[in-house]
Order: structure tokens, then sequence, then C-alpha cells
């Protein structure tokens, strides 16, 4: 669950996949967690599509990329793919500003986590907001701040 949602915080592409995904389901065409642990088994990781987008890997690994999107169609990868080539044309050629922007997030998310569970404690007097951890409403916040970027 952790790395699912660590995903999810990445990548609104990923989060419409996961929205499409469960729309599917409740069609009854596919069990969501039957889908994330059949496809991303031989998932290629999000460095390794990056590298299929500028075509560095050898012809083995971007034939194998190819067909796991192509003939395959994993919603995950494709949906990760669509959204490395908008940030590719958003900062062409530039992989250190990605990862710097990725890095400020994740460091920003841990921020407001913490800036949550102080601000709970001020407000509620104590364990109570504590027990809670803040995390809802960290999440929320986060989503406002970060999710309508890309
Ligand atoms: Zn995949």
């Amino acid at each position: 669950m952790a790395r699912m949602e660590h995903a999810l915080r990445e990548s609104d592409a990923l989060r419409r996949a996961l929205r499409q995904a469960m729309e599917e389901r409740d069609r009854g065409e596919h069990s969501l967690g039957a889908i994330w642990r059949r496809e991303r088994l031989t998932c290629p990781t999000r460095e390794d599509l990056s590298s299929y987008l500028f075509q560095v890997h050898d012809e083995g690994r971007q034939a194998y990329i190819d067909f796991h999107l192509q003939t395959v169609g994993c919603p995950y990868c494709t949906a990760n793919l669509a959204d490395l080539r908008a940030r590719q044309k958003e900062t062409e050629g530039q992989t250190k500003e990605r990862r710097k922007r990725f890095f400020t997030s994740s460091a920003g998310y841990l921020q407001v986590c913490r800036d949550q569970r102080a601000s709970d404690r001020k407000t509620s007097g104590g364990s109570q907001g504590y027990t809670n951890g803040g995390e809802p409403g960290a999440w929320s916040r986060l989503l406002k701040k970060y999710g309508s970027k890309s």
C-alpha cells in the first residue's frame, strides 16, 4: 500500500489510470488487485520508461518495453509514459530539473505532514490530533498543492 501511495503521489496520469482501472473493475472486467499484481511484476521502472523514451536502451530492452506497452497494453506503464512524455515536452532534455522537482515535492510532502501534526497538537490539545496522524488532511493539501501541476 505504501508503494502504491508513493507512486500515486508521483503521477497525475497514474491517478487517472487507477480511476480508470477502478471503473473497469466496477464493470466486472478486471480486479484492480489482480491487474496490479499481474502487471506490475513485469513492469519496467519509471527510469526504464524514461530511457525508453530517450531511446537509450539496447535493442532487446527497447523491444521488451515496446512489447509491454504495445502488446500487453499495460495501463500503468502507458499512463506513466504519457506522464513522462508530457514532462519531456515541458523540460526538453532537462532530467536534472525533473529529479529536482521530484525531490522537492517529496520534501514538501514531508513538511506538510509535519506542519499538520504540529497544528493538530495546537488546535486539539495533545494526543487526540496525534492519533489521527494528520494524514488525510496532509494528503488533500498535497493534492491541492501539487496535484494540478502536470
Ligand atoms: Zn507495465
